[in-house]
């Protein structure tokens, strides 16, 4: 947490380091101007908009226009669009050139008057000589701070790099990293529905839960990002950190407070406790796929290798049974599973409770299931036993019913008007901005989950493990089923 007397009575600024881009464009500018409408940004927040591009003021503030009204466009009150592009300032700087810092403070104006948030939404190939630019310009000090984006490396080892460029100029408790996953409504449910009600916790164990699913499935194939991804592929694009911040957020022990090192001090237990997967266990525990020719997301695919021009050792799908070697989990591992050219766009996490241990209603009493999907819709329902209404002759019949907990259903339901689906972003930049990092990784988790994936991937080298061939518009390869199939009476909830 940022001390706020420090940012008190100073003017906020709020400079996008990458302005420009396709992140800032889709996300960061529908996700402020959203702030703006809605109170949360002081009257006199300026923005800086700083990217290589020449554009000049004027016409990048009618892109970001576009941009936002393209995303948000039915959200818009009159007025919102015209008072937010008056707050924003186009500055031109190039990361290569020495005069990055200074051009800047130039533009800030008296920075002993100023609390900063930068926001670098650029390669992080350039975070190195952006917090140089920053720190000999003397605009590193507190309360200024720092939000990043992933990837934060490719392993342990270009992690520790990033993140030893950043600390040189901006300390771990003004370095906010962000996986907008934490953002999202139905991720910040999941902390209140474990630690605000006392009917989940006493079941929150491997002697209730028989195992948990998390699969976030994407539509799309790799599209223009191929360079990228083929230097990342699934478990360091998606797991690492996606996935594995689910992990923590429905694994870790209750913390003593909601405060940012209480909660995150949990989250790195849970990741320093995930079993390693070895050699020895490498081929059980993971499968690896990679899409060929199929139809996916309404369009034929070539396959990726064929997209690609070349072969490649690169995955789209990865899936992985994940153990936690504690007490509370022992016994109950978690499946997760990331790719895509899938079949369907869905994020979904499923606790799946044992069985009853003596059924007075033969096989017709399923066990209990908590679905939380993420995507496309946020909703949490309950899957519990009831009778089947009316009378037969045969006696009582069983039927499972899906409670909701679904608030924005509540709201439908209530015929008022439901909150709006919020951009996972509007929260974490006004945490952000408030000086709250609780909900952004801290650089011990990052490297705790750096280190678990490192020897998986390690493992596949060794084994030589490759990615097994998946017709695109199919939820993976063989290997991904018998992953979960494998284990008695267990099916991935497709
Ligand atoms: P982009 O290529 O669309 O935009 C990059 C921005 O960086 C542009 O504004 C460009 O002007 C600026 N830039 C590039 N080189 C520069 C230089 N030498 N000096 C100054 N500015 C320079 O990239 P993006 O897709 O917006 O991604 C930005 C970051 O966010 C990357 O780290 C990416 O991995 C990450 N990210 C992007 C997405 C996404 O959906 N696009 C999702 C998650 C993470």
């Amino acid at each position: 947490m940022v001390s706020s007397s420090a940012a008190g009575s100073r003017q906020q600024v709020f400079v996008l380091v990458g302005g420009t881009g396709d992140l800032a464009m889709r996300m960061l500018w529908p996700s402020l101007a959203m702030l703006d409408q809605d109170g949360f940004l002081a009257d006199n927040l300026r923005i800086i908009s700083v990217a290589r591009e020449d554009c000049g003021t004027e016409v990048c503030v009618d892109r970001i226009g576009n941009a936002v009204t393209k995303r948000v466009g039915e959200s818009l009150e009159p007025g919102t669009l015209a008072r937010f592009r008056k707050r924003i300032v186009h500055v031109a700087l190039d990361a290569a050139k020495d005069d990055w810092g200074a051009k800047l403070k130039a533009e800030l104006g008296d920075i002993e008057h100023l609390d900063v948030v930068f926001f670098l939404s650029v390669s992080p190939s350039l975070f190195k000589p952006i917090c140089e630019h920053i720190e000999r310009a003397g605009l590193n000090k507190a309360p200024n701070r720092v939000i990043i984006e992933k990837p934060i490396g490719r392993d342990l080892a270009s992690s520790k790099v990033i993140n030893d460029s950043v600390a040189h100029a901006f300390d771990e408790s003004r370095t906010f990293r962000i996986d907008h996953y934490l953002g999202k409504e139905t991720v910040q449910n999941l902390i209140a529905l474990r630690f605000g009600n006392v009917v989940f916790e006493p079941l929150w164990n491997s002697q209730t839960i028989d195992h948990v699913q998390i699969t976030i499935a994407e539509t799309v194939g790799v599209g223009e990002r191929l360079g990228y991804y083929d230097e990342y592929g699934a478990i360091r694009d998606m797991l690492q950190n996606h996935l594995l911040q689910l992990v923590c957020l429905l694994a870790m022990e209750p913390p003593s407070a909601l405060s940012s090192d209480a909660l995150r001090d949990e989250k790195v237990k849970v990741l320093r406790s995930l079993k390693a997967i070895t050699v020895d266990n490498v081929k059980d525990h993971t499968a690896r796929g990679q899409y060929g020719p199929g139809f996916a997301d309404g369009h034929p695919v070539a396959g990726y290798e064929v997209e690609k021009g070349s072969p490649s050792n690169t995955e789209t799908f990865v899936a992985i049974k994940a153990e936690i070697a504690n007490w509370r989990w022992a016994g109950t591992p978690f499946y997760l599973r990331t790719g895509k050219c899938l079949p369907s766009r869905s994020t979904e996490i499923v606790i799946q409770f044992k069985p009853l241990p003596h059924s007075i209603f033969g096989t017709e009493a399923k066990a209990n299931r908590l679905h939380i999907r993420l995507q496309p819709d946020e909703d949490i329902s309950l899957t519990v036993m009831n009778k089947a209404p009316g009378l037969t002759a045969e006696g009582t019949h069983l039927q499972s019913l899906d409670l909701s907990l679904s608030l924005i259903k509540a709201f439908e339901g209530n015929g008022e008007k439901a909150p709006r689906r919020r951009i996972a972003y509007e929260r974490l930049i006004l945490d952000a901005l408030q000086g709250n990092n609780a909900q952004f990784v801290r650089r011990d988790e990052v490297e705790a989950a750096w280190m678990w994936v490192d020897g998986i991937i390690d493992s596949w080298t060794k084994t030589s493990m490759k990615p097994q061939q998946y017709p695109a518009g199919t939820f993976g390869p063989v290997s991904g089923y018998r992953l979960i199939e494998r284990d008695e009476g267990r099916t991935w909830n497709d």
